[in-house]
């Protein structure tokens, strides 16, 4: 009985940046660690995975909700973007979230905002090429975020690659207090990344969506196999996608994962990041290789 009472405890829900700063002074002031998951909501078990790895490392966990106007383009999906506040606040109670903030757009960009953060420099290619101003938004958010929230540890998901390179660049160039953990992607038991854009995808788009992570298969058995050639490899995982009808491919890219520059032969660890739209649904898969 205790346990279900337990669990189902709703985190203290906070739209006001002052009173989630207040609350986590007072957190670090009782000597608690801190842990902080930033979000856009419509959770699924990749979110939760830095639920847990934040649980299993800190003594308190904040977890965050905006869907930032910031980071889309004007032709982009923030309006229909996938919105599920009651099932997300529930996912978070039960796995025992402390304090879940979720601002109001007013809030984060109030009337006259002009101050951006200039994202460094992994951000300029991949996303930030076919996604101008993206990493801008994020960057900006999340030094918003990093300003409210002072937890001592930030969790972000290697799904998003670039992006977790791109903010620990910015903590480093900064000096942000913060240390970061970038948490392995989860994946259906078939291999498709989650995604909160999966909820877009029709039942045939989503078995068309699992040639992404085939291709990175791909990639990762070729190597095994003494392939280290990246132009040939980048060809044969565009076979994969286009035999599936994936023909909108905005990159196939086989990097340093450090620097993000583009390789021309596979020598020592790298990442294989794909970004393709499957319908109307921009996907991004990546896959670590050494
Ligand atoms: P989002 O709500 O899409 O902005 O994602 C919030 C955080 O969850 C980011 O750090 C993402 O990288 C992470 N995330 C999203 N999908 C996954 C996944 N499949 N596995 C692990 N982390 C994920």
């Amino acid at each position: 009985m205790n346990e279900v009472l337990a669990r189902s405890k709703q985190p203290l829900v906070l739209q006001s940046p002052l009173e989630v700063h207040s609350a986590v002074i007072r957190a670090r002031t009782c000597g608690k660690r801190v842990g902080l998951v930033p979000t856009m909501g419509a959770l699924h078990a990749g979110h939760l995975s830095l639920v847990h790895a934040a649980k299993a490392e800190c003594d308190v966990v904040v977890a965050t909700i905006f869907v930032n106007p910031a980071q889309f383009g004007p032709h982009e999906d923030f309006d229909s973007y996938p919105r599920s506040f009651e099932s997300d606040i529930e996912a978070l109670a039960d796995l025992q979230v402390d304090l879940l903030f979720c601002p109001a757009t007013a809030e984060v960009y109030p009337p006259g905002f002009s101050t951006y953060v200039d994202p460094p420099d992994v951000a300029k290619r991949l996303e930030g090429e076919c996604r101008p101003g993206h990493f801008r938004g994020v960057a900006t958010v999340v030094l918003k975020l990093f300003h409210w929230i002072p937890a001592h540890v930030a969790y972000f998901g290697e799904k998003d690659f670039q992006q977790s390179l791109m903010i620990e660049h910015m903590v480093r160039d900064v000096g942000l207090p913060i240390e970061m953990r970038v948490c392995p992607i989860v994946r259906d038991q078939d291999g498709l990344a989650l995604s909160s854009r999966n909820r877009y995808l029709s039942a045939i788009e989503r078995q068309t969506a699992l040639a992404l992570s085939e291709s990175l298969q791909l990639a990762e058995d070729l190597v095994r196999q003494g392939i280290c050639e990246t132009q040939i490899i980048r060809t044969e995982m565009r076979c994969v996608l286009e035999a599936q009808g994936i023909r909108d491919i905005d990159y196939i890219s086989i990097c340093n994962p450090q620097t993000l520059e583009e390789q021309s032969e596979v020598h020592s660890n790298v990442v294989v990041l794909v970004a393709a739209y499957v319908g109307k649904t921009r996907l991004i898969d990546n896959r670590r290789i050494g």
